[in-house]
């Protein structure tokens, strides 16, 4: 079994390739290639949760399993609030090939998705744009909307002023070329804008649909358990509505579940899944006024493709240590 760290990880999956890695894995679970139980989330103690995500893919030929915390006082102390591990099996004998740090896997890959969603979403010529919360995952995603769409702008908007400077900084040094304004007001980062990620921590609302102009793509990533929501009933109203995979958006996604539950949308409000997009058998942006949103939620296929990309590269590059079972 190869052992691969935290920057192991990084190193085999730099965005531009998790992206086609997310996309094969998406497209796949569109067409039933893949075996995709709901996520089990368990309370840990506190604030804490701890998630269960196993998978199977054909094609890879794989299975596998994330086991992820999500601690949210961890920020505080300078770590990942998402600590956690992966464990890869062939499907030969189902043997476990590897094991690898699950903090960086699920930062890329969320990202990586997102991309995918707002490569085939989003208006081509979308130049600005707005990122609400400005933690981990920030940092991920605006690296990877950059591979997909040619930005010259971005709005940053956090909880505290601090950490949207931090995060206006690092994006200066990482991306000297571009535009950058940063604060706390959400509206004002929103208005006008052509892409709009929310990933934030935030359990309520931080999004209105009415500061939301025409023609805007949104990927709404922060919110990953029922009780949690970042937009309001009027987003996903005005919206057209695009899901990773509907099973897990229809008993996990909170406005969702809410919404349906209050007869307020019925499940086909969900557009398509951004697989069904890819494989060309459901339409995506239609005008260039939509709205688009794309609802996050995070799928085991995404986690266990790029799982086996970093495996097969370890085995190439010699990467990771092998643990002597
Ligand atoms: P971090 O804790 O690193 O960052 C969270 C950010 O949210 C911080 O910048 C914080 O601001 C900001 N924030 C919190 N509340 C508000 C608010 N009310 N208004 C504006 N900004 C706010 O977390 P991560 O980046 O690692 O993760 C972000 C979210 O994404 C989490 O909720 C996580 O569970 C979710 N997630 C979703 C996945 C998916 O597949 N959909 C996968 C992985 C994570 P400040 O620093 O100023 O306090």
């Amino acid at each position: 079994m190869i052992v691969l760290s935290h920057q192991d990880i990084i190193e085999l999956l730099p965005p531009r390739t998790a992206i086609d890695v997310v996309a094969d894995a998406m497209a796949a679970t569109s067409r039933g290639d893949v075996e995709l139980p709901l996520r089990s989330i368990m309370d840990a103690g506190g604030p804490n949760k701890m998630g269960i995500m196993p998978g199977m893919m054909r094609t890879p030929p794989c299975h596998g399993i994330k086991l992820v915390s999500l601690f949210p006082g961890n920020v505080a102390a300078g770590l990942s609030s998402h600590q956690g591990a992966m464990v890869l099996f062939e499907s030969v004998n189902g043997t476990a090939v590897a094991m690898m740090d699950g903090g960086p896997l699920t930062a890329l890959r969320t990202a990586a998705a997102s991309a995918v969603a707002t490569r085939s979403l989003s208006r081509p010529d979308s130049t600005v744009l707005a990122m609400i919360g400005a933690g981990e995952q920030a940092r991920n995603h605006l690296h990877a909307i950059c591979v997909v769409r040619n930005i010259s702008e971005l709005r940053i908007a956090s909880r505290t002023e601090a950490s949207a400077s931090a995060f206006a900084e690092y994006a200066r040094r990482h991306y000297p070329h571009l535009t950058i304004d940063f604060g706390t007001d959400i509206k004002n980062a929103v208005a006008g804008a052509d892409i709009v990620c929310t990933v934030t921590s935030s359990p309520v609302p931080i999004l209105k649909g009415e500061w939301i102009s025409p023609g805007t793509h949104l990927n709404i990533v922060g919110a990953s358990i029922p009780s949690r929501r970042e937009i309001d009933d009027e987003m996903v109203l005005r919206s057209s509505v695009f899901v990773d995979f509907r099973r897990s958006t229809f008993a996990q996604a909170g406005e969702i579940v809410d919404m349906i539950e209050a007869k307020r949308i019925g499940e086909q409000h969900i557009r398509a899944e951004i697989g069904e997009v890819l494989n060309g058998t459901r339409t995506g942006r239609t005008d260039n006024s939509q709205v688009t949103l794309y609802r996050s939620l995070g799928i085991a296929s995404q986690d266990i493709a790029c799982a086996y990309h970093c495996w097969e590269q370890a085995k190439v590059t010699g990467r990771g240590v092998n643990a002597p079972l």
